[in-house]
């Protein structure tokens, strides 16, 4: 009996260890996974800070009502000091620290000269208005990005907000790629008659380049050959993580799984009750490296590099959240599932009149990689059901789609 998808990845992430940890500066943070809580060093924002350019004035609610003196200004990164009276103000611009006595920043705007010489409100404002207060975003001390987040751009600008301008984070795992399958070529040779060119490594060498993985070794084609299939997975088991694609399957020429077997590593399963890629492979070295045989289908190693690998390869990097999030979408057609587990369907996101829908992509099968590089990513039909009706919220899972556009 097949295991579910749920209890393959259930069965595999508990052996996926971290590896050490080293020391990056902000220009290598983005896409690396952080090693340690980073908090706040001071009170965000560190001062009330004025949030609009225009007047500060000691609030009095009746600011409309005659002109103010303007007793001086305060610009950011300055400070001003001194006594105002009730119809005193001075200038402030955005990012000032709004000094004391003051606590209503009149913005510029609802502003006018005076013949007087000073300035009139034209509108009210309420006490402690356009003032961003200390502390509000967060106190200091408090926890701004947790160990184990994958950093993004928008973490460095945290980072360098609280001074960590040079932080730990965790050595990814390297991984080594090989290709099994006597009909295989490399992209760069002639293929003609039963050949076909190799093109699952050549995805999987990209896939994990744009995850941002470094230590990958390329091993190459392999045929369906005993001697050969060993030799080249013995090299691959110097590796954090071997990836396989081919020979997993039932055929006469799917020796992989005995291969892996003769060089030490041991089963932890073999077929998952999903479609694409039920005869999905996974077992551990002598060594504890982590070996994932998929099925040469095309589409199957493209589905499981982000339904199945890439968490495995996540939390092997320290990740905290490493599981695929779904979006839940209505589909646009009815889409069915004759395959006796989950089954992952490419398809595409269309937008018509507001609504996002998922749209089925037709397809020839988990060979027909021409369809899935027209997919956005795949939605799942659970295992058990057979039809979801149009309109029926599925898990949507955006693998691939970089959900650009050319209209507005
Ligand atoms: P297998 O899992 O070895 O039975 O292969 C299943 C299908 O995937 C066959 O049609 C193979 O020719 C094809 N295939 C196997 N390996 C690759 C590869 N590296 N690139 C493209 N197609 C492949
Ligand atoms: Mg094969």
């Amino acid at each position: 009996m097949a295991i579910t998808y749920e209890e393959a990845l259930a069965s595999v992430l508990p052996i996926v260890r971290t590896q050490e940890v080293h020391r990056v500066t902000l220009a290598d943070a983005a896409g690396e996974i952080l090693a340690m809580d980073v908090t706040a060093d001071r009170n965000i924002p560190p001062f009330p800070r004025a949030a609009m350019d225009g007047y500060a004035v000691v609030w009095t609610g009746r600011e409309t009502e005659s002109a103010y003196r303007v007793i001086g200004t305060v610009n950011p990164g300055s400070t001003w000091h001194g006594d105002a009276a009730d119809s005193d103000c001075i200038g402030i611009m955005t990012g000032a620290m709004v000094p004391p006595p003051f606590d209503a920043v009149i913005q510029v705007e609802l502003s006018e000269a005076d013949p007087g010489g000073g300035v009139r409100f034209t509108g009210p404002v309420k006490r402690r208005a356009n003032i961003a207060e200390e502390g509000e975003d967060v106190r200091k001390g408090s926890l701004l990005i947790g160990g184990g987040t994958l950093l993004s751009p928008h973490h460095v600008a945290t980072l360098s907000s609280v001074g960590q301008w040079e932080v730990p984070v965790y050595k990814r795992p390297s991984v080594a790629v090989l290709a099994t399958g006597s009909e295989l070529l490399e992209p760069w040779e002639s293929a003609q008659g039963p050949m076909i060119r190799n093109s699952n490594s050549h995805f999987l060498l990209a896939a994990l380049k744009g995850l941002g993985f470094t230590e990958v070794r390329y091993l190459g084609i392999v045929p369906d050959d005993r001697e050969q299939i060993v030799s080249k997975i013995r090299e691959g088991l110097d590796c954090d993580f071997l990836l396989l694609s081919g020979g997993v399957s039932v055929g006469d020429v799917d020796i992989v799984p005995d291969c892996l077997s003769a060089c030490g590593v041991r089963k932890i399963l073999h077929k998952v009750a999903v479609k694409p890629g039920k005869p999905i492979f996974a077992g551990e070295s002598p060594g504890g490296g982590i070996v994932i045989g998929l099925p040469g289908n095309p589409v199957a190693v493209m589905v499981h590099f982000h339904m199945f690998i890439r968490p495995l390869l996540l939390k092997a990097s320290g990740t905290a959240e490493y599981l695929p999030k779904p979006i839940h979408l209505p589909l646009a057609s009815s889409a069915t599932n004759k395959s006796g587990g989950k089954k992952f369907t490419i398809a595409r996101l269309e937008t018509h009149g507001g609504v996002t829908r998922v749209a089925e992509i037709p397809s020839h099968g988990s060979g027909d990689f021409v369809s899935a590089g027209r997919a956005d990513g795949v939605f799942e039909i659970p295992l058990g059901t057979v039809e979801l009706p149009a309109g029926h919220l599925v898990r949507f899972y955006p693998i691939w789609g970089n959900f650009l556009s050319k209209e507005g």
